[in-house]
């Protein structure tokens, strides 16, 4: 589970394919790049819903937006362009591990490509993550290429919960990143200054993920506002780098994830209590694991108990203090899922075969848990 999911703003073209419209909606077109290989109906349920919820944030599009359906997985160039790649789905970004690239906007002066979204699977968080760039695209404000990515990181983290976006903010990926790497005050520096229409290292690009996402979740929990006006005017942009700097101290504290994690769990809304939990098990500390094991003796619903046990598993050692703790832990989990109830019988099934595959292993031994863990994705992967 090393996944690390990102989606990116970039600049220019990623060649001449030629694509075949599939199908025009209200205020959408959905374009193909092989013909045949788009499921529409499957793409609609998921733009849809993505679209409500980024135009109830910034308001209605102006322009119809053109989604692309890409063929293959996207590939960064190291000028930041991208490329599409048929065989890698991710790749290793230097001083950080392997980032998977799931979508980009383009954002060029070319009118046939400029405003479009090409994105490989029509995941929620990757659209809204790219309908945000899109909207903001169709603005007159000119923004540094951390804020508008911070926007975006910040809005598109979350699920689809009864047809509904249901937003979380909280980012494990980045926040485990930054903190286990954190740029010095030269590099922090540098992806400050860029705008979008920099040319950027992989590197510098997907720092001015993280770095955005962890001041914009900084300035949104400061501000208390919804609007990114008032996250803009809140930020000191007369001393950028010590402001960061002050922000991400604050964010990247060690009580944040702890603290965030127990106000959400506390919901009565289980949309919010699953979309906290997604990526949970990044975040694993003695602490983390406490609090998901708290919340599973108390929690009721079926499916956030398969997420807290999920997470749990997912978490590996450092989620409890000594061997005896991540026993316990580990046993309340299986516990969990062997008298789960999911009503989706894959769902179901690949509950089961994770209850096999731990019956013999002991913590944090390898088991083959892979592909019933691929099947509860959606309980798991932020
Ligand atoms: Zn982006």
């Amino acid at each position: 589970m090393s996944w690390r999911p990102l989606t990116i703003l970039i600049l220019t073209t990623v060649g001449c394919a030629t694509w075949r419209t599939v199908g025009s909606y209200e205020g959408w077109t959905l374009h193909e790049e092989s013909p045949g290989s788009v499921q529409e109906d499957l793409w609609r349920a998921q733009v849809e819903p993505a679209k409500a919820a980024v135009e109830a944030w910034l308001g209605p599009f102006q322009d119809s937006v053109q989604i692309h359906a890409l063929a293959g997985p996207v590939r960064l160039a190291e000028d930041g362009r991208g490329v599409v790649h048929a065989a890698e789905a991710s790749q290793p970004v230097a001083g950080m591990r392997q980032t998977e690239v799931r979508g980009y906007h383009l954002q060029g002066t070319d009118p046939a490509q400029a405003g479009g979204i090409f994105v490989r699977d029509p995941s929620l968080p990757t659209l809204v993550h790219e309908l945000v760039h899109a909207r903001l695209a169709e603005g007159e404000d000119e923004l540094p290429l951390w804020f508008e990515e911070g926007i975006a990181c910040l809005l598109s983290d979350g699920l689809m919960f009864e047809e509904h976006w249901v937003r979380d903010g909280f980012s494990a990926w980045p926040w485990a990143e930054l903190r286990a790497r954190r740029p010095d005050g030269l590099e922090l520096q540098s992806v400050l200054e860029l705008d979008s229409m920099s040319t950027s290292s992989v590197r510098e690009n997907v720092l001015a993920h993280l770095i955005g996402w962890a001041l914009v979740f900084d300035l949104w929990r400061e501000t208390r506002s919804d609007d990114w006006h008032t996250w803009r005017a809140a930020f000191d942009w007369e001393h950028p780098v010590q402001d960061a700097q002050r922000r991400l101290n604050r964010v990247l504290s060690e009580p944040v994830p702890g603290e965030w994690l127990r106000a959400r769990l506390a919901s009565s809304n289980r949309g919010v209590r699953l979309a906290a939990l997604r990526g949970s098990w990044k975040l694993a500390s003695p602490e983390v694991g406490a609090i998901l094991l708290g919340a599973l003796e108390l929690e009721k619903d079926p499916e956030v108990q398969v997420a807290l046990a999920v997470n749990l598993l997912a978490s590996g050692g450092h989620v409890a203090a000594d061997g005896s703790g991540l026993l316990h832990i580990h046993e309340r989990a299986r516990k969990t899922l062997s008298q789960s109830s999911l009503p989706t019988p894959s769902e179901a099934l690949a509950v089961r075969t994770l209850v096999l595959a731990l019956e013999d292993a002991a913590p944090g031994e390898t088991t083959d848990a892979g592909a019933a863990l691929e099947g509860l994705r959606r309980f798991w992967d932020e």
